[in-house]
């Protein structure tokens, strides 16, 4: 399977000729701090959450969720709110190390009121993300939630089907699981907190 997300405008083909051009993850992520690409995101966020990427060499793994919330909005890092601690919590009990990921979202910009991103911005910030997966180079990638799902599996993605193994994209493996919002959102005895417990546990003996 390849890649197409979508392209609807110059302003994506804007983003994606100058996150093409990024010859490393530093000079993207100094790039993409000062996008306007989708103008109700840039008048409303406080920070473009590019992403974090271990400070020790090269990640093992990359989880890529939806969008900033408004404590990734407020610091401008990713998955470090609510659900980030959930992230970070069942990460530990699959045996994986946050400090060996890259954490990414599919739109580097919270959404107001935390609405999910609409098509065209996630056209447009999908040349970041892009360029971020070739810069990384790394074969492992878990998508978290429907929108990060569909972004690497298609549209007529579901994630109930779509969980449990993993998908060949671009030479990648993707990993479709839940978010951990609706992890959060279920209970600690609810379905998705244990559906993804299990998918980063099956990630976790792959590596
Ligand atoms: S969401 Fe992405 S494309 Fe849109 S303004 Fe923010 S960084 Fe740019």
């Amino acid at each position: 399977m390849a890649l197409r997300p979508p392209r609807l405008d110059a302003a994506a083909d804007e983003v994606a000729r100058t996150a093409a051009a990024a010859p490393d993850w530093t000079a993207l992520a100094d790039v993409a701090r000062s996008c306007v690409a989708c103008p109700e995101l840039a008048a409303t966020r406080q920070h473009v959450v590019v992403g974090d990427v271990p400070t020790g060499g090269r990640p093992r793994f990359v989880v890529v969720g939806e969008a900033p919330g408004a404590t990734e909005d407020e610091t401008g890092r990713p998955f470090v709110g609510r659900s980030g601690a959930l992230l970070d919590q069942l990460l530990a009990e699959a045996g994986l190390d946050r400090g060996q990921a890259a954490v990414l979202n599919i739109v580097k910009c919270r959404p107001p009121g935390n609405r999910t991103p609409k098509t065209p911005e996630v056209a447009r910030c999908s040349g970041w993300l892009r360029r971020q997966l070739d810069l990384l180079d790394v074969p492992v990638v878990v998508a978290l939630g429907l929108s990060s799902a569909k972004w690497f599996l298609g549209p007529r993605t579901k994630l109930a089907e779509a969980r449990g193994r993993a998908h060949q994209v671009d030479g990648r493996a993707v990993w479709a699981t839940y978010h951990p919002s609706a992890a959060i959102r279920f209970g600690p005895n609810g379905a998705p907190r244990a559906a993804l417990l299990a998918d980063l546990t099956a990630v976790a003996g792959t590596l």
